[in-house]
């Protein structure tokens, strides 16, 4: 049927709505929820507390869905990366990544990125869309799937503990979605992970990270990457429309405490931001917000136009770090053998995808896919 609905990404009001405009009572809404995001059931007969006609007529009108797998990698390390493929062909990767005694995965909020940072994969595709709710739910509960992890349990000994929108795309360009994903994601009847349990990673959208804050008030990464202007403005062209003193302001007013401290990314690029007096210019620069720090050694992928710094230059950065009483871990790479690490994500039927789109625009045919100069605004 073609107007069957997708019940996933609905918030609990339309999910409620939806009931209603088949007749239902509202009550109904949450049983259907229950089963949706906390035992993670897509089939409405295996629905067993919703009468049998109610579970014809559910399956009559709509779908519990998911995205569709395009590919699925596993790495010698049990990094798990899945391509996903959504309702108008477009794809994103999500990641897993497992730890000793729990794991984490890595969210794309959109299908490529806008904000072309040179040093990241993602930021050279050039087709570019927001992802929906439910396609950003859809990636998680799919990883879910794959871990037979369903109901939500309660223990602390689960393989998926926490969620990161470090993937493909800025989160804080696609704030709707991704705040609606989240809330539901955060809802204590369905799939129930706290919100100290998530870490929304950003590039510095000044204006969106109060509200963030406000309204969210998940973990805050910061993808810093230098410690002057002139350096961030290169590599990180976002920081021309916010530069690092109005960066620092926001982050100063971001609700944070010792416990749950902002972490700020860094990237090590050789000979661009890894030297001592970086080390200590970061220091000045991040004084008085509750900091961490998560240095990452760069990871190459075809043509980027840097190296990633000596291991020796990334220590005496991490040692300097320390010495000034923060935690500055150097991250491991994860999955580096099926391009599943930070920055490496890039969905490569990209090149396909472009060819079919030129060939629709030589025929003058409109597919509904934005290019990234569109898709800014
Ligand atoms: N757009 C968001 C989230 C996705 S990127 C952001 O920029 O924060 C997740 C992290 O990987 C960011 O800190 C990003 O700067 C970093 N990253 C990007 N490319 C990288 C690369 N090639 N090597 C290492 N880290 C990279
Ligand atoms: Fe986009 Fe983040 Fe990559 Fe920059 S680092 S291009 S903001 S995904």
């Amino acid at each position: 049927m073609s107007d069957v609905k997708d019940l996933v990404g609905l918030s609990r009001d339309e999910l409620a709505a939806e009931m209603a405009a088949i007749g239902e009572k509202p009550f109904r809404a949450k049983q259907l929820w229950h089963w949706i995001y906390n035992r993670g059931v897509t089939d409405f007969q295996l629905m067993t507390t919703l009468a049998k006609p109610l579970r014809e007529k559910l399956a009559e009108h709509y779908v519990v869905g998911r995205p569709a797998v395009s590919r699925l990698q596993t790495s010698v390390d049990g990094t798990r990366k899945w391509l996903l493929r959504f309702a108008d062909g477009n794809e994103a990767e999500t990641v897993y990544i497992p730890e000793d005694d729990r794991g984490a995965v890595c969210v794309s909020s959109q299908v490529g990125c806008t904000l072309t940072c040179k040093f990241c994969h993602t930021g050279t595709q050039l087709l570019v869309r927001n992802l929906t709710a439910a396609e950003i739910l859809g990636q998680f509960m799919t990883a879910r799937d794959s871990y037979g992890e369903w109901p939500s349990p309660d223990d602390g000994g689960r393989l998926i503990s926490n969620i990161v929108l470090m993937g493909m795309g800025e989160p804080l360009f696609n704030y709707d979605n991704v705040a609606k994903a989240l809330k539901i994601v955060m809802d204590g009847e369905g799939i129930a992970v706290s919100k100290r349990r998530i870490t929304l990673s950003t590039s510095g959208v000044v204006p969106m990270i109060r509200r963030c804050g406000e309204e969210l008030a998940v973990n805050l990464a910061v993808s810093l990457h230098a410690v002057t202007d002139e350096i961030r403005d290169r590599i990180m062209p976002i920081n021309k429309k916010y530069p690092l003193a109005e960066l620092m302001r926001a982050l100063r007013d971001y609700p944070t405490n010792n416990a749950r401290r902002i972490t700020f990314e860094y990237v090590m690029l050789k000979g661009v931001n890894d030297t001592p007096s970086d080390a200590r210019a970061l220091v000045k620069l991040v004084e008085g917000i509750p900091a961490k720090f998560n240095l990452i050694p760069f990871n190459k992928w075809p043509g980027a136009p840097f190296d990633c710094s000596e291991m020796n230059d990334i220590r005496r950065f991490s040692d300097l770090l320390f010495d000034a009483g923060y935690s500055a871990p150097i991250r491991q790479p994860r999955g580096s053998d099926i391009l599943a690490a930070c920055g490496q994500l890039k969905s490569d039927s990209e090149r396909v995808r472009c060819a079919r789109q030129k060939d629709r625009v030589a025929a003058g045919i409109e597919d509904g896919v934005h290019h990234a100069a569109a898709a800014t605004s």
